[in-house]
């Protein structure tokens, strides 16, 4: 046997003797240590803001700012949308310690006028999930020149919340079952074809209007190509999460600084059986209501 040969034999012994047992010993022990094998990354969404809580959905600015600078106070760490999703996907775990990603759905004009300065000010990424139709067009709504400058920003993402923002449950009841998956196809096929025509691309994720989805839907989702798609069931998404209906925390002006600390704190906590979902739910998060954009 020349030498060659035999130091390959000897390699390939020693690496199933001792290399492979070591590097799964590494793999345990990093799974074991890695704090993305059991953590939860809370990620928040918001939708307007004003000087006064005029409605539900409306956070003030003060309020905001209080939110963001308890996250740095408590060591938090706000990430883009898209580190969450590589993670949560299986991606090479980027995620700092204390990890918390920031969401705005509907492209309401104050996205512009208030949370784009402070965000630049914070410097804080921010993913907006967007509904086509409103955009240039209701009155309460961003611009499509808006949005470009968003995104000129580099801290702006902008992803679809469907077409025009419809009710799922009331459009199955009202159309036929064939007519109902035309329906979904096109309000997300729509919606990523305007959102990638009018500000580029790619547009893969989904933010499901007022937080509704079912298995019919997410495979009608699956099927227009959306990689990741984003609920309000209030709780951290964790590697367990299923990628079409990963869970956000809907916030509300009822929620201040104190309560998102509170809120964070449970929803990171490692797992225990004796923690039950309604204790790490927050309060407010509570069904979306049928009339209310969320
Ligand atoms: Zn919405």
């Amino acid at each position: 046997m020349h030498r060659k040969q035999q130091q390959g034999r000897w390699c390939r012994l020693l690496c199933r003797a001792v290399l492979l047992p070591a590097l799964a010993l590494a793999a345990l022990s990093a799974g074991a240590q890695a704090p993305g094998a059991q953590r939860g990354v809370p990620v928040l969404v918001y939708h307007r803001f004003g000087p006064v809580a005029a409605d539900s959905m409306t956070v003030r600015t003060a309020t905001f700012e209080a939110h963001l600078r308890m996250l740095a106070a408590q060591g938090y760490h706000v990430v883009p949308l898209a580190d969450v999703v590589r993670w949560q996907q299986g991606g090479p775990d980027a995620l700092p310690e204390r990890a918390v990603a920031i969401t705005a759905d509907d492209g309401h004009r104050s996205v512009f006028d208030v949370m784009l300065p402070i965000a630049r000010r914070e410097h804080v990424p921010v993913t907006l999930f967007i509904y086509p139709s409103a955009i240039s067009n209701a009155a309460y709504a961003l611009t499509w020149d808006q949005l470009r400058a968003l995104k000129e920003t580099g801290l702006f993402a902008v992803q679809s919340h469907s077409y025009w923002h419809p009710n799922f449950n009331t459009e199955r009841r009202r159309l036929a079952p064939e007519a109902f998956r035309a329906f979904a196809h096109m309000q997300l096929r729509r919606a990523r074809e305007r959102l990638e025509q009018e500000l580029g691309g790619p547009v893969r994720w989904l933010a499901w209007p007022f937080g509704i989805h079912d298995e019919e839907l997410m495979a009608i989702a699956a099927s227009e190509g959306v990689e990741a798609a984003f609920s309000l069931q209030g709780s951290a998404v964790t590697l367990a999460s299923p990628r079409l209906a990963l869970p956000r925390f809907l916030m509300t002006d009822a929620c201040g600084d104190g309560c998102l600390a509170r809120m964070l704190a449970q929803a990171t906590a490692p797992a225990s059986p004796a923690v039950s979902r309604s204790q790490t739910s927050p309060p407010h998060a509570s069904r979306p209501r049928a009339g209310a954009a969320q």
